[in-house]
């Protein structure tokens, strides 16, 4: 298993649960990652739709809601919140997995909804992720899975020492195998507040500024951000920030002048469709699992039963 991301953790966990002796070599640790910078909600944005992919969100949300209800200390919270519609159009596929009514801005005193601009609530799946994904090392490790922290630059070089390798090195993972020049970085940069009791999230991904979200995690806020295709900086761009700020400000008052607890940036692993099958022509077995754009933590579980299902 390469990769130690969202989509490396959950389908580990889901070929140790299926009986699988299971190695993770990653150069970074969960919460270096990009998953990390996520904010992370169950929500389709920047990946393929198709009927295979939304059977993933399915079983994903499934696997959430279970957590959640189950595993308090997972940091899986069900939130209720916004979905600003600014579009005569709006994108409401989701709402064929979560319920989700119309609101105006009178219902939605702690936001300030733009002119014109109508919502949707729903409750959905909103992970802490410096709580989730450490959280489900330790599932894994418990498992049996083991970890090392390495770099790979031969996926062939492992059939000395594997019988498998699982790609799920995110936005590296074509250029990992070599054969994919399709991956392309989709920039994101957050800036966690300290909370001012903001309970709901929100995200307006139509703002013509910029994609702007406020997302209260257990620990924070996660105001967001950016989609910038092709930009690979990992370093957070101050004009960007206060930019964010702003836009976050604009959409719900309260969050203007916290305190700055913490900055994150994140390559999103853009790709036209996302790529979940056998890798013919390598010298072990290869899966690729990678190509999540901004919907990893939404699709991680749904992707983990499928690379499970491909080595059953
Ligand atoms: C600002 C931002 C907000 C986001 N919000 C959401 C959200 O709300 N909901 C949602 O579903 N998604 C969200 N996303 C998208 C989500 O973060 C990604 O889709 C997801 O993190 C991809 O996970 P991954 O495991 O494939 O990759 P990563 O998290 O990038 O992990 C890749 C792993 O591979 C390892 N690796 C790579 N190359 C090598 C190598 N050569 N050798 C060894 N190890 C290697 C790395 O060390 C790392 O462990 C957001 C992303 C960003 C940036």
């Amino acid at each position: 298993m390469i990769g130690a991301g969202v989509i490396g953790l959950s389908i580990a966990h889901e070929l140790a649960v299926a009986g699988r002796d299971v190695t993770v070599l990653a150069d970074a640790d969960p919460l270096e990652t990009t998953s990390a910078v996520a904010g992370a909600v169950w929500f389709p944005y920047a990946a393929e739709r198709s009927a295979t992919v939304d059977a993933m969100l399915a079983v994903t949300l499934e696997r959430f809601l279970a957590i959640a209800a189950d595993h308090p200390a997972a940091g899986i919270d069900l939130r209720s919140g916004v979905i600003v519609e600014r579009s005569p159009e709006p994108d409401r596929s989701w709402t064929a997995w979560v319920d989700a009514t119309e609101v105006d801005a009178s219902e939605l005193p702690v936001f300030r909804l733009p002119d014109g601009a109508t919502g949707l609530r729903t409750t959905v799946p909103l992970a802490t992720m410096s709580l989730y994904l450490p959280w489900l090392r330790e599932r894994c490790v418990g498992l049996g899975v083991r970890f090392e922290r390495r770099a790979i630059d031969d996926v062939d070089a492992l059939a000395r020492a594997f019988d498998v390798a699982v790609v799920a090195a995110g936005v590296r993972s074509g250029s990992l195998l070599g054969d994919d020049a399709s991956v392309v970085p989709i920039r994101g940069q957050v800036v966690r507040v300290e909370n001012p009791g903001v309970t709901e999230f929100v995200i307006d991904d139509e703002d013509p500024a910029g994609l702007t979200y406020v997302l209260p995690r257990r620990d924070c806020l996660v105001l967001g951000g950016t989609h910038e295709l092709g930009a690979t900086s990992l370093e957070p761009d101050p004009a960007t920030e206060a930019a964010i700020l702003e836009r976050c400000a604009r959409l719900v008052p309260a969050v203007a002048g916290q305190r700055i607890v913490s900055r994150g940036v994140g390559l999103r692993p853009g790709r036209e469709r996302l790529r979940v099958e056998e890798v013919p022509g390598r010298a072990l077995r290869t899966i690729a699992a990678y190509g999540h754009g901004g919907s990893g933590m939404t699709l991680s579980w749904g992707t983990a039963e499928r690379v499970a299902a491909l080595l059953a």
